[in-house]
């Protein structure tokens, strides 16, 4: 049994205190503020790595494919554990085109998805239509992915946070920034955490870290700016080169979302809802009337070579790095958890992850 804590309480801190807990180690998660407050809840909780990464499947694509894999018992082990239901969906997608040009995008896409046995078809627009009566007309062929689903990402993350104080985690939040003391241990305004392991998960403040571990760490906040409008509902995940649009149950369709730099601003801009509006109302007419009731945005971490950062350090074993999962870290929280675990446990997996090494800029 080791004593582990997690700096950080988005959904990769959390994923990984769960699983650790639950293998019979001794958690404690130190939050700055509250848990799911930053990224991991402002989400569209998509888990599609199917339409999300766009050719040339690597390392990246392998450990999104695993995670996608893990999610139906992760999901139920989460659901069971903290009574707390979050929408687990597996609605497919449809990734819709509208010029006869991009047919070859959706061909190439079908290609290498058949490679790693996944089962995706290309529909005419007609048969897209048909099973999404409110898309538009003009869209061309779209591809259909039956194997993506998507989770209310704010619903996820209390029931994470639920199986976590259910199994013994001892969760802090409103902490402050913490840092690292020389012996490791975690240092708050009012705490002082001695520990065996510290692992750090802290999203897009991940480079705060540098200067005190000593390597560069080119982890960047690249904002995403996010709409609701009441419906009309879609069955499917709709993705289309410009975005995505993804319905909930409480009657909300969400339309998602910006890539833009802003620091650490959460703000939403005018500019960014009204291109999300224009695309949206393109591929659904309905929307023409509609404005959105509820506008958000998160900050994704993103690195400088699209790869999270994942595992210990070399020169200080005692320390796991786990972000950086920019646009798919709801995606990835159940794998990222099982690999922090058993690197904790002494365990090998058989994930390729040399890429994600922390220390490889
Ligand atoms: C608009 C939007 C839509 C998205 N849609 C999807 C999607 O559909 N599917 C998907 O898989 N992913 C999606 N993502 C990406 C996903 O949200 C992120 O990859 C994921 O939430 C990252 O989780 P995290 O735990 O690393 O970061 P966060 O959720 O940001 O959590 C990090 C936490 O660390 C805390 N912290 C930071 N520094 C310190 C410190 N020094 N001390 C204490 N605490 C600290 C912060 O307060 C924060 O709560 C989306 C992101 C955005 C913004």
């Amino acid at each position: 049994m080791a004593r582990i804590t997690i700096v950080g309480g988005g959904v990769i801190g959390l994923s990984i205190a769960y699983e650790c807990q639950k293998r019979g180690h001794e958690l404690t998660i130190v939050e700055a503020g509250e848990c799911g407050g930053q990224a991991s809840g402002a989400a569209a909780g998509m888990l599609a790595p199917y339409s999300e990464i766009e050719e040339d499947p690597d390392d990246f694509f392998r450990l999104c494919q695993r995670s996608l894999q893990l999610f139906p018992a992760w999901q139920n082990e989460i659901k069971q554990s903290a009574q707390i239901d979050f929408e687990y969906n597996e609605s497919g997608s449809l990734y819709c085109i509208f010029h006869e040009a991009d047919r070859l995008s959706l061909e190439t896409k079908k290609s290498w998805q058949k490679k790693f046995g996944v089962e995706s078809f290309i529909l005419s627009g007609d048969e897209v239509r048909q099973k999404e009566p409110e898309l538009s007309g003009e869209i061309v062929a779209g591809l259909w992915c039956p194997e993506e689903s998507h989770i209310y990402a704010p619903d996820y993350v209390s029931a994470l946070l639920q199986a976590c104080r259910n199994t013994g985690v001892c969760v802090i939040e409103h902490a402050g920034e913490a840092t690292l003391g020389e012996d490791n241990e975690v240092i708050t305004e009012h705490y002082e955490i001695e520990a065996d392991y510290t692992v750090i998960a802290t999203g897009a403040w991940a480079m705060k870290w540098e200067e005190k571990l000593g390597f560069s760490l080119p982890i960047f906040p690249i904002r995403g700016q996010i709409c609701a409008y009441e419906g009309p509902s879609l069955k499917h995940i709709i993705f289309t080169s410009q975005g995505y649009l993804v319905s909930k149950e409480n009657g909300s369709l969400v339309s998602g979302a910006s890539e833009d730099i802003a620091g650490f601003n959460t703000d939403v801009t005018t500019h960014g809802i009204r291109r999300l509006e224009k695309w949206s109302k393109k591929i659904v007419p309905k929307l023409l009337s509609e404005t959105p009731f509820h506008t958000w945005a998160g900050l994704r971490p993103a690195t400088q070579d699209g790869f999270p950062l994942i595992g210990r350090l070399q020169d200080s074993p005692k320390v796991i790095l786990a972000t950086g999962h920019y646009r798919n870290g709801i995606l990835l929280s159940p794998v990222t958890a099982k690999i922090v675990a058993d690197e904790i446990d002494g365990k090998t997996h058989d994930l390729a992850i040399g890429n994600f090494r922390p220390e490889r800029f």
